[in-house]
């Protein structure tokens, strides 16, 4: 059987010197790996969507074990972001966190409209890379059904609140009573994260990264979602995460 389906790379696995099996975010089926004939030979057919990034209309033959790739028509191949290693470095979180959360036949459209969304903003805008990450990963959260409670306690419910916790194991905010009773875990937040992350989470990406926020607030904010991603996405590591840090560090 042969299918037609958009779809963006997200990964890209070499199994000899001359094939590689890429790890598609599709838009018919959700995740696929398939295999790329000659991906690696930079004469080969199929060498230009062999690319972590590409997105295009791939037709894919199903195989036994493994689909394989039969043809690519490139509409996008965000070659601008594999040429600066900070693009790179967050577009590749980007990617490792959709690889974490989508699976095979399912689909997750508006994820990937995001996604590709963000790898636009990241190729063309100056928009701020921090504020773009932290927009992503409540917009993935929320696609993936990991969205925190950023409107009641998760403790009580109670919907009013004189300070604000954060307590990332229960995911969610914690009301004043809960928070002096039995969440000394949680963190005290200032009430304008709590709007700024519902904005985040509420408004179209392209316009939520124009706002301009202190530096500390994103930095804050960011800390906050690494660690929550971390605990519930159940991945404790991400080497993306790891790399953008070490970018981050030396610049
Ligand atoms: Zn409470």
């Amino acid at each position: 059987m042969i299918y037609k389906t958009d779809a963006v790379v997200l990964r890209k696995n070499k199994i000899s010197d001359s094939d590689v099996i890429l790890t598609l975010f599709t838009r018919k089926l959700g995740k696929v790996r398939a295999v790329a004939k000659g991906g690696r030979k930079p004469k080969a057919r199929l060498s230009p969507a062999s690319h972590i990034f590409v997105f295009g209309e791939f037709i894919i033959s199903k195989g036994k074990e493994l689909d394989r790739i039969s043809s690519v028509d490139i509409h996008e191949s965000f070659y601008k972001i594999r040429e600066d290693l900070s693009k790179l470095a967050y577009a590749s979180y980007f990617a490792e966190l959709c690889d974490s959360v989508i699976v095979e036949g399912a689909t997750n459209n508006r994820l990937m409209d995001t996604f590709l969304k963000v790898l636009s903003l990241i190729t063309y805008k100056g928009e701020d890379f921090e504020l773009i990450k932290l927009a992503f990963q409540l917009k993935l959260l929320n696609y993936s059904g990991f969205k925190p409670e950023l409107t009641r306690c998760v403790s009580c419910g109670n919907m009013t609140f004189k300070k604000v916790g954060f307590d990332i194991y229960q995911g969610g905010l914690i009301c004043d009573d809960c928070f002096l009773k039995y969440h000394k875990n949680a963190i005290l937040i200032n009430p304008t994260m709590v709007k700024v992350m519902n904005y985040l989470l509420k408004a179209d990406i392209t316009i939520s990264v124009k706002i301009k926020l202190k530096p500390s607030m994103i930095n804050q904010l960011n800390g906050i979602m690494d660690r929550y991603i971390q605990l519930h996405l159940e991945r404790r590591t991400f080497k993306s995460l790891e790399f953008l840090n070490t970018i981050k560090k030396t610049n």
